[in-house]
């Protein structure tokens, strides 16, 4: 296939994302990479949204084999924030020009229905910003309550398309199951954000061409794509950590299918690389998460080993990505940062 050829189609088949994510000549990955950047400033421009992260409870009723907050590993210690002390935090995030504020825990159902729609609504009351929820897969009718106290998003990863892929690491979840949560999330309003893992055993680039196009089948209004990372005290422990260079192919890829959807630089990508989160928004990504988790709880959330910036301040934290962003001529945006088709729906 001629590389410069495929880079100019508007609509990229299966075979070709494949070929793409295959690609292993540097110029040839180079070009990739300057596509998906001159897709990004088309459809999103060059502002990056930040999306402030509290962490506020690492229980999790589930057992996924690769995650350090699985129900069965014993040796990590576990916390719980308060619902006054998550708001407090989140005031502090607003106060630092920070105008998304992401609800994340594992699946803890300790917080009910009324506790998270109270933690919503008061964040809420002092400012327009808005609430993405990343709490897992919760009741219908608690996703429902929520949206009425003003949550605007939810982050649930489909983490692989491939169900024989997804059943080798959950064991309880289905992946049917949790496409029928976002589907019900998007009907019932929220932006939606999912995503996948790369470098999961036994994963084939055609899985990853296939939660590409999960996420441009679903429509989705954000779609991560971050390098799985061993954790420890895990099944999973020893296994090999994802490619930083596949991951970013990843994400350029999905640049140019899904066009608008916003892509953040992950973590994940940050801890494998020092560069990474430079090298993500050169890749196609146009937002990044900052954790604001205040310690003792931020080094306890481990999800998997040695995460990037969690031994930081978090004050520190947003002056640090200003700088970083700013060294690549781009500019933190100061809106919500709301879905692109959620915008261009209402025009
Ligand atoms: S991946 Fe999510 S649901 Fe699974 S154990 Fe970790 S926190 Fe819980």
């Amino acid at each position: 296939m001629d590389i410069n050829e495929l880079l100019k189609k508007e609509n990229l088949n299966r075979d070709e994302i494949v070929y793409l994510l295959g690609l292993s000549d540097e110029k040839e990955i180079n070009l990739l990479l300057e596509r998906a950047d001159e897709v990004r400033r088309i459809y999103c421009g060059d502002e990056v949204h930040l999306r402030g992260i509290i962490d506020f409870s690492n229980y999790c009723e589930q057992d996924c084999l690769y995650c350090g907050l699985r129900k069965s590993n014993k040796k990590l210690p576990r916390y719980r924030m308060t619902p006054d002390e998550v708001v407090e935090v989140a005031h502090k995030i607003i106060n630092k020009g920070i105008f998304t504020i992401v609800l994340q825990s594992g699946e803890d159902g300790y917080y009910d229905t009324d506790q998270i729609a109270y933690i919503i609504y008061s964040i809420k009351q002092k400012a327009d910003v808005a609430i993405t929820l990343s709490l897992g897969e919760r009741d219908f009718e608690e996703y429902r309550t929520w949206k009425i106290a003003g949550a605007d998003r939810y982050l649930i990863k489909h983490e692989t398309a491939n169900p024989k892929l997804y059943a080798a690491f959950h064991e309880n979840q289905k992946l049917n199951e949790r496409l029928e949560h976002i589907r019900f999330l998007k009907e019932i309003g929220y932006q939606v954000g999912s995503g996948n893992m790369i470098g999961l055993p036994n994963q084939t680039l055609e899985d990853i061409a296939d939660d590409i196009l999960l996420c441009k089948e679903y429509d989705l209004d954000m779609a991560a794509f971050g390098p799985f990372i061993p954790a420890p005290d895990t099944p999973w422990e020893n296994k090999k950590a994802g490619d930083v260079v596949l991951t970013l192919k990843t994400m350029a890829v999905a640049r140019i299918v899904l066009k608008d959807a916003h892509i953040p630089a992950t973590t994940a990508l940050a801890t494998l690389d020092e560069d990474g989160r430079i090298k993500g928004l050169k890749a196609g990504a146009n937002v990044v998460m900052p954790d604001f988790t205040p310690s003792p709880y931020r080094e306890k959330y481990q999800i998997y080993a040695d995460r990037r910036c969690v031994n930081d301040n978090p004050d520190y934290c947003r002056s640090c990505l200003q700088l970083q962003i700013e060294s690549i001529g781009r500019k933190v945006s100061s809106s919500r940062g709301d879905s692109f088709k959620l915008l261009s729906h209402k025009n």
